[in-house]
């Protein structure tokens, strides 16, 4: 008797638009590029290298300023953030 386990794998997207650009990025990908989720836009983005977690520069530059801000003021008010 022989039983084949398929292997799942469960996705947790933030939104249905979220999931429709992951799949259309798998289309245009192939295996060598790893996909990743911008850690401060939350786009998908083909990292070079698979310690990359930001689609961009600006990206990582604005994640880090927010971070530090954070730190800066623990519970001071809401900042101006666009
Ligand atoms: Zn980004």
């Amino acid at each position: 008797m022989r039983i084949t386990i398929k292997p799942t794998i469960v996705w947790d997207f933030h939104s249905l638009l979220l999931g429709i650009q992951m799949m259309f990025s798998f289309m245009l990908t192939d295996d060598t590029k790893p996909l990743r989720l911008c850690k401060h836009c939350t786009k998908v983005f083909v990292a070079s290298r698979p310690s990359n977690q930001f689609c961009s520069p600006e990206c990582k530059n604005r994640y880090n300023v927010y971070k530090s801000r954070k730190k800066n003021k623990p519970d001071g008010e809401a900042q101006n953030e666009d």
